[in-house]
């Protein structure tokens, strides 16, 4: 079957493309781009419109699995945003064991193409090193590398740390896991070990170890590690990497504030002093406090009481994310987690946000900000076939509307979906149209 899509700009960055063009896809992939109007079974009017390769969140945490199938929430969060294909497994946490999830996939779809890191922390546990402020033994690190390997063999796309969740893991356990990606050349992705004014030689750390094994390195949601007075010395520090041959780049959420649980070790005794801060830059997003500020008070009986409550902390600064977003090489990523739609509003904002509050903002232009959540993820993970729009990539589109396209999610109601996304198409299937998801099933497994 044949579809036209007619009338729209085009911006595919990865190929140069930006102007009036016509795609035509004939089933599950994109197979010419020009100005003439040939034949199709169906049509797509796309005049007035932005047509994009559907987009790209490199840095998100998958829905979990319950009697064997994926409880899709946060995927459909991640549709309504024009995201076709997420990327979950970050921050060295797997919800499920990945090799089995991407199988799951396979049978079942999902609602958006999933493509996952094996997290170091879950293969940690899984080889019965479980306290994270513990040490492994030489028989679980070599459990743990054997499990690694074996799920990169299977088509995970890289190794996810979270080595400021797991103070446990030295630098030795961190090499000899990195290490499994030596091979097949894979990236290692790091939540690094520590933030603020450490945040320097945390990046150093793990930029140590991709220049060991030759391996890209991406470091995780940077706008919470370095927004705080930190980011333009850390921009130097990529840039200097980069300078000397290291396959560097980082991601961010285009938010002022942060989300994690409250009981990691974020909130160990010092945080207040890491942010020149007091308790009441935390939001309880849960519970009995759901909604309001913590004291000292509520505080310790939450994180004694109720340390899975996810939490939002307003200490990031404005100018700092911004900075961020203007580099070349500092990608898009939502870092989207949720409880059942509880959580941070980047779960169902990021992607129309880096347009409506960045790009009309005037820190980036449109098409840097689309190579941000297409290119520049896609190249980083190996995903040949998506992420631009040539003959031949995979038919996942996202057509919006520049003048009304915007996030609605708040850190009051996190889960309300944007505004502005007219069609979203997986695998040439049109998914979503005028906001409303006809199909959930679309999604494919993506392996590398
Ligand atoms: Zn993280």
């Amino acid at each position: 079957m044949k579809t036209l899509i007619f009338g729209g700009r085009v911006i595919d960055p990865a190929n140069g493309l930006d102007g009036q063009y016509n795609l035509l896809l004939e089933d599950s992939k994109v197979i010419w781009t020009g100005t003439d109007t040939p034949a199709a079974d169906e049509t797509i009017d796309a005049t007035g419109k932005i047509v994009t390769p559907g987009f790209i969140d490199i840095h998100m945490h998958e829905d979990p699995v319950k009697d064997g199938r994926i409880q899709q929430c946060i995927f459909p969060m991640m549709l309504h945003q024009g995201v076709t294909t997420a990327v979950g497994g970050n921050c060295g946490g797997n919800v499920h064991d990945p090799v089995d999830y991407l199988n799951i996939v396979d049978r079942d779809g999902a609602a958006v193409n999933v493509a996952l890191y094996a997290g170091h922390e879950y293969f940690r546990i899984a080889a019965g090193a479980e306290d994270i402020y513990g040490g492994s033994t030489e028989v679980q690190r070599q459990k743990m590398a054997k499990n690694i390997t074996a799920a990169l063999d299977a088509g995970c796309v890289g190794i996810s740390f979270g080595l400021r969740y797991v103070p446990g893991a030295d630098k030795a356990e961190f090499f000899r896991a990195a290490a499994c990606c030596k091979e097949s050349g894979k990236p290692i992705a790091a939540h690094v070990r520590d933030d603020a004014d450490a945040v320097f030689a945390s990046i150093d750390e793990v930029c140590e170890a991709a220049k060991t094994y030759n391996l890209p390195v991406q470091i995780s949601h940077i706008g919470s590690m370095a927004g705080f007075g930190q980011m333009e010395a850390v921009l130097a520090q990529m840039d200097a990497y980069r300078a000397r041959g290291l396959d560097m780049a980082m991601d961010c959420y285009p938010y002022f504030a942060f989300c994690t649980r409250l009981g990691t070790p974020t909130y160990d005794p010092g945080w207040l002093d890491r942010y020149h801060c007091d308790y009441s830059v935390l939001e309880f997003c849960d519970g009995k406090y759901r909604g309001q500020r913590a004291t000292r008070e509520t505080f310790d009986e939450m994180r004694r009481d109720f340390p899975q409550c996810l939490t939002v902390c307003y200490v990031m600064k404005e100018e700092e994310i911004r900075l961020a977003f203007r580099h070349p090489h500092v990608m898009l990523g939502s870092d989207g987690i949720t409880d059942l739609g509880r959580g941070h509003p980047r779960c169902a904002g990021t992607f129309p946000r880096l347009i409506s509050e960045f790009v009309k903002h005037g820190d980036l232009s449109l098409p840097e900000a689309i190579a941000k959540m297409t290119s520049l993820p896609a190249r980083r993970l190996g995903l040949t076939n998506k992420g631009h729009l040539g003959d031949g990539a995979d038919a996942d589109i996202t057509i919006f509307d520049f003048n009304t396209i915007r996030d609605t999610a708040t850190f009051e109601e996190p889960a309300l979906p944007p505004e502005g996304i007219a069609y979203v198409l997986i695998g040439g299937e049109v998914v979503l149209k005028n906001g409303e998801i006809l199909r959930t099933d679309c999604g494919k497994a993506v392996r590398t």
